[in-house]
């Protein structure tokens, strides 16, 4: 029989098939010789052999194997890449405050001999994080002052950060909060009556429907804990939305299970922000988790940090943001880097910023662009910024410039009519 919807009064009928929309293939997004999933790609066969000699497809797809055999040594990652003198003694202890964590999946995807590949500059420390530039603190966005209750940051009137934990499966050597994740700074404890206390005063406080989730990375916890919180708020009347900010998908993939998403799925309405930093992050394995977080109707944002001589120009940011589209995750926001300490050498100016937002905005589509701001030090909240599309104005013209530099006028009058 041939469904139908109603439209007003008429049955009409759909096309044959509608309604009951294919998942769209792989092969539609990533080149047919890199789609060896969900069998082992050769580079995950190779890395294996070499490196995890033990380990067989059924480790590699169980992100609890990918958590506890996590690269945290010199020893570990100088198999795995050729480490560099400064690299090496980073590791060795030399670094900034983070500690070294990569799981294998990520670290399957640096380059061994390149020191400067984009992936393996994000995740493998070096000695300038010791470095201390003009401008830079431990906590440049103030979140500390304005923490109400531990693990909670209260900065904007109806939304909340919820801190849930401190440890992520991939330490970003850039990250803002670098002064409590990875157990850096034990004055920040995580548990149960940690979080009680920040739901208690969420319960209390009606001016917030927004909580935000995040860490640290929340998703690195069980999924009974994860579902403990999401309950918890859930049931919060005045909060009308629930966010979860995660590079999990992006650096242990393997942890997006159909349980989880399963169980994800009762907290609706339920977003998510995706931490992206590089097109070559897209892999079929991300591709297939973000897939299955939107097919459970979870809105995904991406958020990407600009990074000198990683993500900072044109191309490569088009190509990410492209790529993401084409994974169902919308390119949400594009951060200036926050001056955390020891983050001279990934820092590039606003200008690159702006530059950047010019070279896409009207050369690709809307989705494609996202919001460029900057994280006011201090703790002035998110400011966006947007390249000089204002030109003025006179007492009958607003004059504004097109993503050609062309200049056009248009009529700013408010006109009275008589009714
Ligand atoms: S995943 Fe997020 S919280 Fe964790 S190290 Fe990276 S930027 Fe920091």
């Amino acid at each position: 029989m041939k469904k139908t919807i109603r439209s007003n009064e008429e049955e009409v009928p759909l096309p044959s098939g509608a309604g009951n929309t294919p998942v769209v293939p792989l092969e539609s997004f990533v080149p047919l010789k890199q789609l060896v999933f969900p069998s082992l790609a050769p580079r995950v066969h190779e890395f294996l052999r070499r490196h995890f000699p033990g380990a067989d497809e059924k480790d590699w797809f169980n992100w609890k194997w990918q958590l506890s055999h996590s690269i945290t040594s010199a020893a570990q990652l100088g198999r795995i890449v050729d480490l560099t003198e400064d690299e090496l003694r980073a590791v060795s202890g030399e670094g900034g405050m983070l500690p070294l964590r990569i799981t294998p999946y990520y670290a399957s995807l640096l380059s061994k001999e390149d020191p400067h590949q984009p992936l393996r500059r994000c995740v493998v420390p070096v000695t300038a994080e010791h470095r201390r530039c003009f401008g830079e603190a431990e906590d440049p966005l103030h979140e500390e002052h304005d923490s109400p209750v531990p693990g909670l940051v209260h900065r904007y009137p109806d939304r909340v950060l919820f801190l849930a934990t401190g440890f992520c499966s991939t330490y970003c050597r850039y990250c803002t909060r670098s002064r409590m994740v990875g157990d850096a700074n034990r004055m920040h404890q995580f548990s149960t009556k940690v979080w009680d206390e920040a739901i208690a005063y969420i319960e209390r406080t009606p001016a917030v429907r927004d909580v935000l989730i995040s860490g640290g990375d929340p998703l690195t916890m069980p999924d009974s804990k994860i579902e403990y919180l999401l309950s918890r708020i859930r049931v919060i009347p005045h909060v009308e939305i629930i966010r979860i900010g995660t590079k999990v998908p992006v650096v242990m993939p393997q942890r997006i299970t159909p349980k989880l998403v399963n169980m994800l799925k009762k907290y609706h309405p339920l977003f998510m922000s995706i931490h992206f930093t590089h097109p070559d992050e897209i892999t079929p394995e991300v591709a297939q988790a973000c897939m299955r977080l939107a097919d459970a109707g979870i809105p995904l944002g991406a958020q990407t940090v600009l990074l000198k001589g990683i993500n900072d120009d044109v191309p490569t940011m088009a190509s990410l943001f492209h790529g993401l589209l084409k994974i169902r995750v919308r390119p949400y926001y594009l951060y200036q880097c926050d001056p955390i300490l020891g983050s001279g050498h990934f820092r590039t100016t606003i200008e690159k910023g702006l530059e950047i937002i010019r070279g896409l905005r009207g050369h690709t589509s809307g989705y494609a662009v996202p919001q460029f701001v900057v994280d006011a030090p201090g703790g002035g909240g998110k400011i966006p910024l947007l390249p000089d599309y204002w030109q003025g104005r006179d007492t009958e013209y607003v004059y504004v410039k097109n993503y050609e530099d062309r200049v056009f006028r248009y009529p700013n009058i408010q006109h009275e009519f008589s009714r």
